[in-house]
């Protein structure tokens, strides 16, 4: 059985006053916590993330890293000075890199790569749009951009790999794919991973995110093959980001 994984992502929000309470509520929940927690915080906060939570079961990561080692690129954030400030993980592939920063996926398969390099946990995002979904490619959209990863790392990449599939028309919108609908596209990802190695997919977590609530995660986190959420919005409220944890 895997192990179920809340991971939130703070997205462009917070300071360090509001941080402060968020964090310090999780830190005194996170004993009482029975699934994987993490948060994902802009880079300004990572080291008041890592001065908070070191210590406890919640871990933190980035949102984005570069598909660089390092050089002469000015504003970016290598995979090593994450793993300096003790991420565990970092999101790669978020549905808004890759539709306002023009991220494509071969960019997210080099950044993917850079981060396992640096021993961090890549959170590999997919997921279609609404106009995709409803011109029925769905499938082909994610498998798209899985096989970016895949071709590029190797299968077994996945196995120090997070997944989480997030429908664009989902994300901040407070509209939620049903269970089932979800279930489906989780399904059709591990399928594609069993292909080429069954063990790699059945280990392999795969969050769902896209409004994920405490209304809502106890039973999308019940479908077979949904290993827990990668959560917007709601992580940044810590008793939604802790009902969502105890839902998982
Ligand atoms: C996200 O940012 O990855 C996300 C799923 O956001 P929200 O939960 O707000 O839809």
């Amino acid at each position: 059985m895997r192990a179920k994984l809340v991971a939130g992502n703070w997205k462009m929000y917070g300071s360090l006053a509001a941080n402060l309470k968020l964090l310090t509520h999780i830190k005194e929940a996170a004993a009482g916590l029975r699934c994987g927690a993490a948060v994902c915080v802009p880079f300004p906060y990572l080291e008041q993330a890592r001065s908070a939570l070191s210590g406890t079961s919640v871990a933190w990561g980035g949102q984005n890293v570069s598909e660089h080692e390092e050089g002469a690129y000015t504003g970016e954030v290598s995979a090593a000075m994450l793993q300096e400030f003790g991420c565990r993980y970092v999101l790669v592939g978020h549905s808004e890199r890759r539709a306002l920063f023009a991220e494509s996926d071969s960019t997210v398969a080099a950044k993917f790569a850079q981060a396992q390099r640096a021993g961090l946990i890549p959170i590999l995002c997919v997921g279609e749009t609404l106009a995709e979904r409803e011109d029925g490619v769905t499938a082909a959209v994610v498998t798209r951009q899985l096989d970016a990863v895949l071709n590029d790392s190797g299968v077994a990449a996945l196995s120090r790999a997070v997944l989480a599939y997030e429908p664009v028309w989902a994300i901040g919108t407070g509209k939620t794919a049903s269970p089932e609908q979800a279930q489906e596209v989780h399904a059709l990802i591990r399928a594609r991973v069993a292909q080429s190695a069954a063990a790699v997919a059945e280990g392999l977590q795969i969050l769902y995110g896209g409004s994920v609530k405490p209304g809502n995660a106890r039973e999308l986190f019940a479908m077979p093959d949904i290993d827990g959420g990668l959560v917007g919005g709601a992580s940044l409220v810590a008793e939604d980001f802790l009902a969502i944890c105890a839902a998982a």
